[in-house]
Protein backbone atom coordinates (compact mmCIF):
# COMPACT_ATOMS: atom_id res chain seq x y z
CA UNK A 1 0.00 0.00 0.00
CA UNK A 2 1.31 3.24 -0.60
CA UNK A 3 4.15 4.76 -2.50
CA UNK A 4 7.21 2.49 -1.18
CA UNK A 5 9.71 2.85 -4.13
CA UNK A 6 10.89 6.79 -3.63
CA UNK A 7 9.99 9.52 -5.85
CA UNK A 8 12.73 10.72 -7.91
CA UNK A 9 13.27 14.29 -8.23
CA UNK A 10 15.49 15.67 -10.96
CA UNK A 11 16.92 19.20 -10.13
CA UNK A 12 17.61 21.30 -6.58
CA UNK A 13 15.99 24.50 -7.99
CA UNK A 14 13.04 25.54 -6.22
CA UNK A 15 10.67 23.36 -7.36
CA UNK A 16 12.16 20.52 -6.95
CA UNK A 17 13.30 21.56 -3.31
CA UNK A 18 9.48 22.06 -2.92
CA UNK A 19 8.55 18.79 -4.16
CA UNK A 20 10.82 16.98 -2.07
CA UNK A 21 10.56 18.87 0.94
CA UNK A 22 6.30 18.27 0.97
CA UNK A 23 6.45 14.47 -0.47
CA UNK A 24 9.37 13.89 2.89
CA UNK A 25 7.03 15.16 5.35
CA UNK A 26 4.29 13.62 4.27
CA UNK A 27 6.32 10.24 4.64
CA UNK A 28 7.04 9.34 1.12
CA UNK A 29 10.93 8.53 0.18
CA UNK A 30 12.34 10.87 -1.96
CA UNK A 31 15.66 11.10 -3.84
CA UNK A 32 16.88 14.85 -4.93
CA UNK A 33 19.24 14.80 -7.66
CA UNK A 34 21.04 17.76 -8.49
CA UNK A 35 23.35 18.13 -11.67
CA UNK A 36 25.64 20.73 -10.57
CA UNK A 37 28.22 20.38 -7.64
CA UNK A 38 26.59 22.92 -5.25
CA UNK A 39 23.40 24.69 -5.49
CA UNK A 40 23.99 27.47 -7.63
CA UNK A 41 23.50 31.16 -6.29
CA UNK A 42 22.75 32.32 -9.43
CA UNK A 43 21.17 35.87 -9.81
CA UNK A 44 17.35 34.76 -10.49
CA UNK A 45 14.23 35.05 -9.03
CA UNK A 46 13.88 37.25 -6.24
CA UNK A 47 10.04 37.39 -5.40
CA UNK A 48 7.99 35.30 -3.50
CA UNK A 49 4.10 36.04 -3.57
CA UNK A 50 1.48 35.77 -1.10
CA UNK A 51 0.39 32.24 -1.75
CA UNK A 52 3.79 31.00 -2.12
CA UNK A 53 4.89 32.04 1.16
CA UNK A 54 1.54 30.19 2.38
CA UNK A 55 2.52 27.12 1.07
CA UNK A 56 6.04 27.43 2.66
CA UNK A 57 4.43 28.04 5.42
CA UNK A 58 3.09 24.79 5.41
CA UNK A 59 6.90 23.63 4.75
CA UNK A 60 7.92 25.39 7.84
CA UNK A 61 10.13 27.33 5.42
CA UNK A 62 8.38 30.74 5.07
CA UNK A 63 9.64 31.78 8.97
CA UNK A 64 13.54 31.56 8.51
CA UNK A 65 13.26 32.93 4.39
CA UNK A 66 11.15 35.80 5.86
CA UNK A 67 14.42 36.43 8.40
CA UNK A 68 16.85 36.85 5.83
CA UNK A 69 14.16 38.37 3.17
CA UNK A 70 12.59 41.71 2.91
CA UNK A 71 8.83 41.97 3.43
CA UNK A 72 7.15 44.08 1.13
CA UNK A 73 3.44 45.25 1.48
CA UNK A 74 3.37 47.99 -1.21
CA UNK A 75 4.38 47.94 -4.61
CA UNK A 76 4.56 50.54 -7.71
CA UNK A 77 3.32 50.91 -11.46
CA UNK A 78 5.71 54.16 -12.73
CA UNK A 79 5.05 56.37 -15.97
CA UNK A 80 8.49 57.57 -16.23
CA UNK A 81 7.37 60.49 -18.54
CA UNK A 82 4.27 61.74 -16.48
CA UNK A 83 6.22 60.52 -12.81
CA UNK A 84 2.37 58.95 -12.19
CA UNK A 85 2.75 56.18 -9.29
CA UNK A 86 0.40 53.63 -8.82
CA UNK A 87 0.76 52.02 -5.66
CA UNK A 88 -1.24 49.13 -4.26
CA UNK A 89 -1.09 47.99 -0.78
CA UNK A 90 -1.44 44.10 -0.46
CA UNK A 91 -2.69 44.32 3.08
CA UNK A 92 -6.41 44.32 1.09
CA UNK A 93 -5.44 40.75 0.69
CA UNK A 94 -5.54 39.57 4.38
CA UNK A 95 -8.68 37.75 4.36
CA UNK A 96 -7.50 35.68 1.22
CA UNK A 97 -3.75 34.97 2.73
CA UNK A 98 -2.37 34.29 5.94
CA UNK A 99 0.71 36.52 3.96
CA UNK A 100 -0.31 39.40 2.61
CA UNK A 101 2.71 40.97 1.45
CA UNK A 102 5.37 39.50 -0.91
CA UNK A 103 8.92 38.47 0.10
CA UNK A 104 12.21 39.75 -1.45
CA UNK A 105 14.52 36.67 -1.21
CA UNK A 106 16.68 35.37 -3.46
CA UNK A 107 16.06 31.76 -4.89
CA UNK A 108 19.15 30.58 -3.67
CA UNK A 109 18.52 31.06 0.09
CA UNK A 110 15.12 29.18 -0.29
CA UNK A 111 16.99 25.92 -1.75
CA UNK A 112 19.82 26.51 0.84
CA UNK A 113 17.28 26.04 3.49
CA UNK A 114 15.06 23.19 2.14
CA UNK A 115 18.58 21.35 0.97
CA UNK A 116 19.66 21.48 4.62
CA UNK A 117 16.01 20.46 6.03
CA UNK A 118 16.13 17.39 3.66
CA UNK A 119 19.59 16.24 4.87
CA UNK A 120 18.76 17.01 8.81
CA UNK A 121 14.95 16.45 9.98
CA UNK A 122 14.38 14.38 6.82
CA UNK A 123 17.57 12.01 6.36
CA UNK A 124 15.82 9.04 6.82
CA UNK A 125 13.67 9.52 3.82
CA UNK A 126 15.28 11.86 1.63
CA UNK A 127 18.59 11.18 -0.18
CA UNK A 128 19.95 14.03 -1.57
CA UNK A 129 22.93 14.06 -3.90
CA UNK A 130 25.03 16.79 -5.91
CA UNK A 131 26.93 15.49 -9.03
CA UNK A 132 24.30 13.32 -10.28
CA UNK A 133 22.44 14.90 -13.62
CA UNK A 134 19.66 12.57 -15.07
CA UNK A 135 20.46 11.92 -18.60
CA UNK A 136 17.20 9.43 -19.34
CA UNK A 137 14.22 7.61 -17.82
CA UNK A 138 12.86 4.15 -18.52
CA UNK A 139 9.43 3.05 -17.74
CA UNK A 140 8.15 -0.18 -16.42
CA UNK A 141 4.89 -0.96 -15.52
CA UNK A 142 5.40 -0.12 -12.04
CA UNK A 143 8.49 2.57 -11.89
CA UNK A 144 10.86 4.14 -13.36
CA UNK A 145 14.17 3.75 -14.27
CA UNK A 146 16.24 6.66 -14.23
CA UNK A 147 19.35 6.87 -15.92
CA UNK A 148 22.73 8.92 -14.11
CA UNK A 149 25.76 10.79 -14.85
CA UNK A 150 27.29 10.52 -11.11
CA UNK A 151 30.11 12.18 -11.79
CA UNK A 152 30.49 10.81 -15.18
CA UNK A 153 30.20 6.99 -14.30
CA UNK A 154 26.52 5.74 -15.80
CA UNK A 155 24.09 4.57 -13.16
CA UNK A 156 20.45 2.94 -12.89
CA UNK A 157 18.12 4.45 -10.12
CA UNK A 158 14.82 3.21 -9.25
CA UNK A 159 12.21 5.01 -8.20
CA UNK A 160 7.84 4.84 -8.63
CA UNK A 161 7.99 8.06 -10.44
CA UNK A 162 10.05 11.30 -12.27
CA UNK A 163 9.79 14.71 -11.61
CA UNK A 164 11.42 16.51 -14.04
CA UNK A 165 12.02 19.42 -12.15
CA UNK A 166 15.38 20.12 -14.41
CA UNK A 167 14.68 23.47 -15.86
CA UNK A 168 14.35 25.15 -19.23
CA UNK A 169 16.70 23.25 -20.73
CA UNK A 170 15.23 19.57 -19.47
CA UNK A 171 17.05 16.73 -20.69
CA UNK A 172 14.01 14.56 -19.32
CA UNK A 173 11.66 16.62 -20.93
CA UNK A 174 13.49 15.98 -24.42
CA UNK A 175 14.35 12.39 -23.42
CA UNK A 176 10.51 12.24 -23.17
CA UNK A 177 9.77 13.87 -26.24
CA UNK A 178 7.55 16.80 -25.79
CA UNK A 179 7.42 19.50 -27.56
CA UNK A 180 8.36 22.76 -26.03
CA UNK A 181 5.68 24.86 -27.60
CA UNK A 182 6.07 29.19 -27.59
CA UNK A 183 8.43 31.33 -28.87
CA UNK A 184 11.69 33.63 -28.19
CA UNK A 185 11.71 37.44 -27.49
CA UNK A 186 13.93 38.82 -30.01
CA UNK A 187 15.74 41.16 -27.57
CA UNK A 188 17.37 40.43 -24.19
CA UNK A 189 17.09 41.25 -20.61
CA UNK A 190 20.23 42.43 -18.62
CA UNK A 191 19.77 42.50 -14.58
CA UNK A 192 22.45 44.31 -13.05
CA UNK A 193 22.48 44.70 -9.05
CA UNK A 194 24.13 47.60 -6.67
CA UNK A 195 24.05 48.18 -3.47
CA UNK A 196 23.97 51.96 -3.74
CA UNK A 197 20.27 53.21 -2.01
CA UNK A 198 18.15 53.77 -5.20
CA UNK A 199 15.29 54.87 -2.87
CA UNK A 200 17.11 58.34 -2.47
CA UNK A 201 16.91 59.23 -6.23
CA UNK A 202 13.46 58.74 -6.46
CA UNK A 203 10.26 59.70 -4.23
CA UNK A 204 8.52 57.52 -2.20
CA UNK A 205 10.34 54.15 -4.41
CA UNK A 206 8.56 50.79 -2.89
CA UNK A 207 10.82 48.03 -3.08
CA UNK A 208 9.06 46.64 -6.24
CA UNK A 209 8.18 49.07 -9.35
CA UNK A 210 7.34 48.36 -12.72
CA UNK A 211 8.06 51.54 -14.54
CA UNK A 212 6.81 52.12 -18.24
CA UNK A 213 8.09 54.13 -20.62
CA UNK A 214 7.97 54.22 -24.88
CA UNK A 215 11.41 54.53 -24.83
CA UNK A 216 12.74 51.87 -22.21
CA UNK A 217 10.98 50.43 -19.64
CA UNK A 218 12.45 49.15 -16.56
CA UNK A 219 11.84 47.22 -13.31
CA UNK A 220 13.71 47.58 -9.73
CA UNK A 221 13.24 45.40 -7.31
CA UNK A 222 15.26 45.43 -3.68
CA UNK A 223 16.26 42.52 -1.81
CA UNK A 224 18.11 42.95 1.53
CA UNK A 225 21.18 43.99 0.46
CA UNK A 226 21.19 44.82 -3.66
CA UNK A 227 18.83 47.05 -5.88
CA UNK A 228 18.24 44.95 -8.72
CA UNK A 229 17.43 46.94 -12.55
CA UNK A 230 15.92 45.37 -15.38
CA UNK A 231 16.56 46.72 -18.52
CA UNK A 232 16.03 45.26 -21.93
CA UNK A 233 18.62 45.80 -24.63
CA UNK A 234 17.86 46.42 -28.31
CA UNK A 235 17.01 43.41 -30.34
CA UNK A 236 19.06 45.12 -33.49
CA UNK A 237 22.46 44.33 -31.74
CA UNK A 238 23.19 41.09 -30.92
CA UNK A 239 26.47 41.97 -28.68
CA UNK A 240 26.47 40.24 -24.90
CA UNK A 241 29.65 42.32 -24.54
CA UNK A 242 28.42 45.04 -25.08
CA UNK A 243 25.46 44.90 -22.82
CA UNK A 244 27.48 43.33 -20.10
CA UNK A 245 29.95 46.50 -20.33
CA UNK A 246 30.35 48.82 -17.60
CA UNK A 247 29.88 51.66 -20.56
CA UNK A 248 26.62 50.39 -21.30
CA UNK A 249 25.41 49.37 -17.87
CA UNK A 250 26.17 52.92 -16.08
CA UNK A 251 25.11 54.93 -18.92
CA UNK A 252 21.64 53.29 -18.93
CA UNK A 253 21.68 53.70 -15.14
CA UNK A 254 22.55 57.79 -15.25
CA UNK A 255 19.99 58.04 -17.84
CA UNK A 256 17.38 56.63 -14.88
CA UNK A 257 18.79 58.29 -12.22
CA UNK A 258 21.93 60.78 -13.01
CA UNK A 259 24.96 59.98 -10.29
CA UNK A 260 27.80 62.06 -9.78
CA UNK A 261 30.17 59.27 -9.72
CA UNK A 262 29.97 55.12 -11.54
CA UNK A 263 27.39 53.22 -9.77
CA UNK A 264 28.94 49.95 -7.99
CA UNK A 265 27.74 46.98 -9.78
CA UNK A 266 28.28 44.18 -7.82
CA UNK A 267 26.48 41.32 -10.47
CA UNK A 268 25.53 41.20 -14.13
CA UNK A 269 23.41 39.04 -16.21
CA UNK A 270 21.99 38.99 -19.91
CA UNK A 271 19.31 36.69 -20.66
CA UNK A 272 16.70 35.42 -23.76
CA UNK A 273 13.09 35.34 -22.51
CA UNK A 274 10.53 32.93 -23.49
CA UNK A 275 7.18 32.66 -23.65
CA UNK A 276 7.16 28.20 -23.88
CA UNK A 277 4.72 25.80 -22.08
CA UNK A 278 5.20 22.31 -22.62
CA UNK A 279 3.04 20.36 -24.64
CA UNK A 280 1.57 17.97 -21.77
CA UNK A 281 3.07 17.75 -18.20
CA UNK A 282 2.79 13.98 -18.42
CA UNK A 283 4.31 11.11 -19.90
CA UNK A 284 3.22 8.19 -17.66
CA UNK A 285 5.26 8.46 -14.55
CA UNK A 286 6.89 11.59 -16.23
CA UNK A 287 5.84 14.52 -14.61
CA UNK A 288 6.81 17.63 -15.59
CA UNK A 289 6.88 20.71 -13.49
CA UNK A 290 8.30 24.52 -13.18
CA UNK A 291 10.44 25.70 -15.73
CA UNK A 292 10.73 22.01 -17.82
CA UNK A 293 6.96 23.04 -18.25
CA UNK A 294 6.74 26.18 -18.88
CA UNK A 295 9.08 29.52 -18.84
CA UNK A 296 7.80 33.44 -19.35
CA UNK A 297 8.86 36.82 -18.92
CA UNK A 298 10.00 37.62 -16.08
CA UNK A 299 7.41 40.44 -15.68
CA UNK A 300 5.28 39.85 -12.42
CA UNK A 301 7.59 37.38 -10.83
CA UNK A 302 5.14 34.45 -12.15
CA UNK A 303 8.09 32.00 -13.16
CA UNK A 304 9.51 30.64 -9.97
CA UNK A 305 6.25 31.27 -8.28
CA UNK A 306 3.96 29.00 -10.68
CA UNK A 307 6.32 26.52 -10.68
CA UNK A 308 6.08 26.43 -6.90
CA UNK A 309 2.26 26.00 -7.42
CA UNK A 310 2.82 22.89 -9.76
CA UNK A 311 5.19 21.06 -7.01
CA UNK A 312 2.23 21.67 -4.39
CA UNK A 313 -0.06 20.34 -6.90
CA UNK A 314 1.93 17.60 -7.88
CA UNK A 315 3.08 16.27 -4.07
CA UNK A 316 -0.50 16.66 -3.40
CA UNK A 317 -1.79 14.20 -5.72
CA UNK A 318 1.03 11.76 -5.04
CA UNK A 319 0.15 12.34 -1.37
CA UNK A 320 -3.30 11.17 -1.89
CA UNK A 321 -1.88 8.39 -4.59
CA UNK A 322 0.46 7.29 -1.45
CA UNK A 323 -2.75 7.03 0.91
CA UNK A 324 -4.30 4.59 -1.99
CA UNK A 325 -6.43 6.80 -4.35
CA UNK A 326 -6.23 5.82 -7.97
CA UNK A 327 -3.13 7.03 -9.80
CA UNK A 328 -4.22 7.39 -13.07
CA UNK A 329 -7.08 10.42 -12.96
CA UNK A 330 -4.88 12.03 -10.11
CA UNK A 331 -1.85 12.43 -12.32
CA UNK A 332 -3.95 13.68 -15.12
CA UNK A 333 -5.70 16.11 -13.38
CA UNK A 334 -2.29 17.56 -12.17
CA UNK A 335 -1.28 18.07 -15.88
CA UNK A 336 -4.68 19.18 -16.69
CA UNK A 337 -4.93 22.00 -14.42
CA UNK A 338 -1.42 23.17 -14.21
CA UNK A 339 -1.57 23.43 -17.56
CA UNK A 340 -4.53 25.34 -18.29
CA UNK A 341 -3.69 27.47 -15.49
CA UNK A 342 -0.58 28.14 -17.37
CA UNK A 343 -1.78 29.25 -20.58
CA UNK A 344 -4.89 30.23 -19.93
CA UNK A 345 -3.37 32.99 -16.87
CA UNK A 346 0.23 32.89 -16.56
CA UNK A 347 1.39 33.26 -20.31
CA UNK A 348 -1.36 35.50 -21.05
CA UNK A 349 -0.70 38.01 -17.98
CA UNK A 350 3.05 38.03 -18.65
CA UNK A 351 2.48 38.93 -22.15
CA UNK A 352 0.07 41.52 -21.50
CA UNK A 353 1.97 42.76 -19.24
CA UNK A 354 5.31 43.21 -21.17
CA UNK A 355 2.88 44.61 -23.96
CA UNK A 356 1.90 47.36 -22.09
CA UNK A 357 5.19 48.72 -20.56
CA UNK A 358 6.93 48.65 -23.69
CA UNK A 359 4.14 50.37 -26.00
CA UNK A 360 5.02 53.49 -27.66
CA UNK A 361 1.27 54.39 -28.09
CA UNK A 362 1.20 57.25 -25.64
CA UNK A 363 -2.50 56.90 -25.44
CA UNK A 364 -2.36 52.97 -24.63
CA UNK A 365 0.37 54.24 -21.87
CA UNK A 366 -2.25 56.71 -20.66
CA UNK A 367 -4.86 54.55 -20.04
CA UNK A 368 -2.69 52.19 -18.91
CA UNK A 369 -1.70 54.23 -15.87
CA UNK A 370 -4.68 55.83 -15.34
CA UNK A 371 -6.49 52.10 -15.23
CA UNK A 372 -3.69 51.50 -12.42
CA UNK A 373 -4.25 54.71 -10.55
CA UNK A 374 -8.16 53.65 -10.60
CA UNK A 375 -7.49 50.17 -9.20
CA UNK A 376 -5.10 51.31 -6.74
CA UNK A 377 -7.62 53.80 -5.31
CA UNK A 378 -10.11 51.78 -5.00
CA UNK A 379 -10.15 48.85 -2.09
CA UNK A 380 -12.23 46.49 -4.35
CA UNK A 381 -10.48 46.92 -7.47
CA UNK A 382 -7.50 46.79 -6.12
CA UNK A 383 -8.43 43.49 -4.09
CA UNK A 384 -9.39 41.64 -7.98
CA UNK A 385 -6.06 43.22 -9.19
CA UNK A 386 -3.98 41.92 -6.62
CA UNK A 387 -6.26 38.41 -6.40
CA UNK A 388 -4.76 38.39 -10.24
CA UNK A 389 -1.35 39.71 -9.90
CA UNK A 390 -0.51 37.78 -6.57
CA UNK A 391 -1.41 34.32 -8.43
CA UNK A 392 -4.31 33.29 -5.72
CA UNK A 393 -6.78 33.75 -8.26
CA UNK A 394 -4.69 31.15 -10.47
CA UNK A 395 -4.39 28.50 -7.97
CA UNK A 396 -8.48 29.29 -6.94
CA UNK A 397 -9.15 28.54 -10.84
CA UNK A 398 -7.17 25.55 -11.39
CA UNK A 399 -8.38 23.83 -7.95
CA UNK A 400 -11.69 24.27 -10.14
CA UNK A 401 -10.96 22.23 -12.89
CA UNK A 402 -11.90 18.82 -12.39
C1 LIG B 1 18.66 35.30 -15.27
C2 LIG B 1 17.30 34.90 -14.78
C3 LIG B 1 16.53 35.79 -14.07
C4 LIG B 1 15.26 35.41 -13.61
N1 LIG B 1 14.53 36.32 -12.91
C5 LIG B 1 13.30 35.95 -12.48
C6 LIG B 1 12.50 36.84 -11.74
O1 LIG B 1 12.89 37.99 -11.48
N2 LIG B 1 11.28 36.41 -11.30
C7 LIG B 1 10.80 35.12 -11.57
O2 LIG B 1 9.71 34.72 -11.13
N3 LIG B 1 11.54 34.28 -12.27
C8 LIG B 1 12.78 34.65 -12.72
N4 LIG B 1 13.52 33.77 -13.40
C9 LIG B 1 12.97 32.43 -13.58
C10 LIG B 1 13.13 31.62 -12.31
O3 LIG B 1 14.47 31.69 -11.88
C11 LIG B 1 12.69 30.21 -12.61
O4 LIG B 1 11.31 30.23 -12.96
C12 LIG B 1 12.91 29.24 -11.45
O5 LIG B 1 14.26 29.13 -11.14
C13 LIG B 1 12.33 27.88 -11.84
O6 LIG B 1 12.69 26.93 -10.90
P1 LIG B 1 12.98 25.41 -11.29
O7 LIG B 1 13.28 24.76 -9.99
O8 LIG B 1 11.88 24.92 -12.16
O9 LIG B 1 14.25 25.45 -12.24
P2 LIG B 1 15.73 25.91 -11.93
O10 LIG B 1 15.76 26.97 -10.89
O11 LIG B 1 16.34 26.20 -13.25
O12 LIG B 1 16.40 24.63 -11.28
C14 LIG B 1 16.71 23.49 -12.04
C15 LIG B 1 17.83 22.76 -11.33
O13 LIG B 1 18.04 21.54 -12.03
C16 LIG B 1 19.42 21.31 -12.19
N5 LIG B 1 19.53 20.44 -13.37
C17 LIG B 1 19.43 20.79 -14.67
N6 LIG B 1 19.50 19.70 -15.47
C18 LIG B 1 19.63 18.63 -14.63
C19 LIG B 1 19.73 17.24 -14.85
N7 LIG B 1 19.69 16.72 -16.09
N8 LIG B 1 19.85 16.43 -13.78
C20 LIG B 1 19.87 16.92 -12.51
N9 LIG B 1 19.78 18.26 -12.25
C21 LIG B 1 19.65 19.10 -13.30
C22 LIG B 1 20.01 22.70 -12.36
O14 LIG B 1 21.38 22.71 -12.07
C23 LIG B 1 19.17 23.49 -11.37
O15 LIG B 1 19.73 23.49 -10.08
C24 LIG B 1 14.77 34.12 -13.89
C25 LIG B 1 15.55 33.23 -14.62
C26 LIG B 1 16.78 33.60 -15.08
C27 LIG B 1 17.59 32.62 -15.89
Amino acid sequence: MGISQPVIIAGAGPVGCTAALRLAQAGIPVILLEGLAELPETLRASTFHPPSLDMLDELGMAAPLEAQGLVCRRYQYRDRRTGEIAEFDLEVLRGDTRHPYRLQAEQWKYTRLVWKELQTTHAALAQCHFNHSVKGVHQTSDGVEVLVWDRGVEKILHGSYLIAADGADSAIRKAVAIEFEGFTYPEKFLVASTPFPLETKFERLSPVNYVSDPEEWLVLLKTPTLWRVLIPTDPKIEDDALWLSDRWIQDRLHHMAPHDSDYEIIHRTIYRVHQRVAKTYRRGRVLLAGDSAHINNPLGGMGMNGGIHDAWNLSDKLIRIHHGEPAEPLLDLFAKQRRDICVRFVQEHTMNNKKLMESRDPDVQRKRQADLMRAAADPDLSRAFLLKTSMIQSLREAAAIA
